[in-house]
């Protein structure tokens, strides 16, 4: 009989084993000709680290990792960044040019890339904007998840732009009623600057809560391109059959377990601490200028600013040399950039730059 979370599986992938690599079946063989590898070091490489494939799933960072979360080891699965998981839960769940998924606009673009590539069909139900914030409508994505018959909803929280944090006990709701007929995928790129727990922590995340981490934002390893989705047991076995070989540079595996260590830890959660602190003070001024229209509270490391004139603020931010995120294709959000919270400085010349674009207004 199938585990209750094949349910979600794409029917044509329920007995698909996926690629059994070399690395996945190595014993404890002295001579290892499995993988045809060089039998040297590469020329260009002293330390010869980079000889081997690397372990599809190493166990000292799966570990580390669900430590972290707070979650067993099964229930995780390295992928190369969270997008890697965006596009994994999709390719196993929709069926080719058949499935289905919802989003709550505006949101992270990837979730519909990913679709989009994948010829699924994404139905839409936007954020509502209380005009101080945006809020997800659950019950609206719960009819939704229904009527289009989706097998995964992503929820962003904090939201990418909108830097809102979507309720637990909502995640909850949605969860217990969409239980057996599709997975809630809670995209936490940015939980550790939200400062509320994580839906890994909710019991229905043992049925059908997906959660995205990434080591990109708060642990400032964008580069090594390192993530993981917690998910039931199941689902985590479903991904990794849907996964390529060696997802995980090793490079990027050992960046990520120096991220891990107790004291580097200690400094991300201080650093983190900091950005919030930053982003909270960087808001209240940016209110007070007059070329800024709307500053809503942020979960994120970032601010979402309405402007009163978007194109002379950005001709001033371009002048000024500072790239921020024009937000004005997404819905809603014609009058909008996003700008991340940098150090003290870079923060006091985002503030002066636009502080200079209100007085040529
Ligand atoms: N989710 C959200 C909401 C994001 O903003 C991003 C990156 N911009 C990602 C996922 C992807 O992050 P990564 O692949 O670096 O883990």
């Amino acid at each position: 009989m199938n585990p209750p979370s094949a349910h979600f599986l794409r029917e044509d992938l329920r007995d698909f084993a996926g690629y059994a690599s070399a690395r996945m079946q190595a014993g404890g063989a002295r001579i290892r000709l499995d993988a045809n590898e060089a039998p040297w070091p590469s020329a260009g490489d002293d330390a010869a680290r980079l000889r081997r494939y690397p372990d599809p799933q190493p166990r000292a960072l799966v570990t580390a990792l669900a430590a972290l979360y707070g979650v067993d080891d099964a229930r995780l699965l390295l992928t190369r960044g969270s997008d890697e998981a965006i596009d994994l839960l999709l390719r196993a769940t929709c069926a080719p040019g058949r499935g289905a998924i919802v989003t709550t606009p505006p949101t992270f673009g990837m979730y519909a890339v990913c679709a989009r590539l994948h010829g699924a069909r994404v139905a839409e139900v936007p954020l509502r904007d209380a005009g101080d914030g945006f809020a997800a409508d659950l019950g609206a994505v719960g009819d939704a998840v229904l009527a289009a018959d989706a097998r995964l909803v992503f929820l962003c929280s904090p939201g990418n732009p909108t830097g809102d944090v979507v309720p637990l006990d909502g995640i909850a709701t949605l969860a217990r009623r969409l239980a057996g007929r599709a997975l809630v995928v809670v995209d936490e790129a940015y939980g550790e600057f939200a400062g509320v727990a994580s839906a890994a922590s909710l019991p229905e995340a043992a049925s059908n809560v997906v959660v995205l981490r990434t080591l990109s934002k708060a642990h400032a390893l964008a580069g090594a391109r390192v993530g993981c989705a917690i998910a039931p047991p199941a689902i985590v076995a479903a991904l990794r059959r849907c996964q390529a070989p060696y997802p995980l540079p090793a490079p990027s595996v050992a960046a990520a377990l120096a991220a891990l260590s107790p004291r580097a830890l200690a400094r991300t959660r201080a650093r983190v601490r900091r950005i919030r602190e930053a982003r909270d003070r960087l808001a209240t001024r940016l209110r007070a200028l007059p070329a800024v229209r709307r500053v809503d509270a942020s979960g994120g490391n970032f601010l979402l600013l309405r402007l009163v004139d978007p194109d002379a603020a950005l001709a001033r931010l371009h002048e000024a040399g500072i790239a921020v995120r024009d937000m004005r294709a997404a819905s809603g959000l014609s009058d909008a950039i996003r700008a991340t919270v940098g150090t003290t400085r870079q923060n006091a010349a985002l503030v002066e730059a636009l502080a200079a674009a209100g007085e040529g207004a």
